[in-house]
């Protein structure tokens, strides 16, 4: 009796052993026979065409050719990249057991990515079909939602920013008044929203930074106000990173970054635990939607009439280069300007400029979600 209770407990725990792993493994999706013939073995690996995975499992498939990715899309998003090990399932880092290879023009994966990533994007259908196993539906609610949003107050404490020609108005202050407004805005609007900083406080850029990429947030919105000494300079703009500079982008950028002279030899990494290659995969679809971004803020502004738009520009300024996630930077108008700098400091001129820049965010996020992030 006793040895049949001790067996029982054994076999019990073996059962939650092998559970526990089936678990850490997430859906398994199994190669369908019909693709045996396609298999090719490249130094002792077994690969399949990935177009032909596509076909199979009818996923949407797309080929970047200036950047060599390949992004699949079904129930979730899969980037790859010929020669990396390394590849992104629904936005996180996942490692194959080897290699993408591109051979005679067409994009190979290892097969056991079919089993451990392809399945978590593809529905698992009934056992009865064939090919693939019986497991419980794996559901991800909200993975492509825009949840929370870090808004970044420019500079602060004793970095003031642009001051007004006329009035002397501070960067600084008029940045934080519009981060609050815009905050209350987002947050009736159901958007969590992380502030870099929300009183008159130095906040140093790579700090800045830091908040953003540990904030679990889903997008990065700095708010500036620009100067010139071109009096006659005026309007709103929208920035994201560029992957060249220009030389007006770099006076402004040269400006903006200066607080970084001040820090003491704070470095941020680029790439933290990221390889290089899956950097560059993650920086160019992050630039994609923050082109997207900024291009449905200025829209907003188009339509409002309440500025004048200057228009959607990319430069390389420190937040919006190293923050990991889609980023803006919107100059609101020219201090420099003395109509401008009046404007600015009417709070009914700014509850409408708050308004435009919010209508923008929103129809980005309805955007994103309705297209579940592919902008490809
Ligand atoms: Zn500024």
């Amino acid at each position: 009796m006793q040895s049949y209770l001790r067996n029982k407990i054994a076999a019990v725990f073996f059962a939650a052993l092998l559970m526990a792993g089936c678990a850490s493994h997430g859906p398994y999706l199994k190669l369908d026979p019909s693709l045996n013939t396609d298999i090719r073995v490249y130094e002792n690996v077994q690969y399949v065409p990935l177009i032909k995975l596509c076909q199979t499992y009818g996923i949407e498939w797309k080929w970047d050719s200036v950047i060599r990715t390949a992004v699949i899309t079904k129930n979730g998003k899969i980037v790859l990249r010929p020669g990396s090990d390394r590849i992104l399932v629904n936005g996180e880092e996942r490692k194959l057991i080897s290699p993408v290879v591109l051979a005679n023009g067409a994009v190979f994966v290892p097969v056991t990515f079919v089993r451990n990533d392809l399945g978590l994007i593809v529905e698992i259908r009934p056992v009865a079909e064939k090919g693939f196993e019986k497991i419980p539906p794996v559901c991800v609610p909200g993975r492509y939602s825009i949840k929370s949003i870090v808004i970044d107050a420019g500079h602060g404490g004793k970095d003031p920013g642009a001051i007004g020609r006329r009035l002397h108005i501070k960067e600084k202050n008029l940045t934080l008044s519009i981060a609050k407004k815009l905050k209350r805005i987002l947050e009736d609007n159901g958007i969590r929203v992380i502030m870099t900083r929300d009183s008159d406080e130095f906040v140093s850029l790579p700090e800045r930074v830091r908040i953003a990429n540990s904030s679990g947030a889903d997008l990065f919105i700095s708010i500036h106000i620009n100067a010139s000494r071109s009096r006659s300079m005026n309007g709103f703009e929208c920035y994201y990173l560029s992957e060249a500079t220009n030389d007006n982008a770099r006076a402004l950028e040269a400006f903006e970054n200066a607080t970084l002279k001040t820090d003491e030899g704070t470095v941020v990494e680029h790439s933290g635990n990221l390889d290089k290659t899956l950097w560059d995969m993650k920086l160019t679809e992050n630039r994609r939607e923050s082109a997207q971004l900024a291009s449905d803020i200025c829209n907003a502004v188009d339509n409002s009439l309440v500025a004048r738009n200057r228009g959607v520009k990319t430069a390389r300024f420190y937040v919006i280069k190293l923050t990991r996630i889609p980023s803006v930077l919107i100059e609101i108008g020219y201090l420099s300007n003395k109509f401008e700098e009046l404007k600015l400091r009417d709070d009914g001129y700014i509850n409408r400029v708050v308004d435009v820049i919010a209508k923008g965010i929103l129809a980005y996020k309805n955007k994103y979600e309705r297209t579940e992030g592919f902008t490809l």
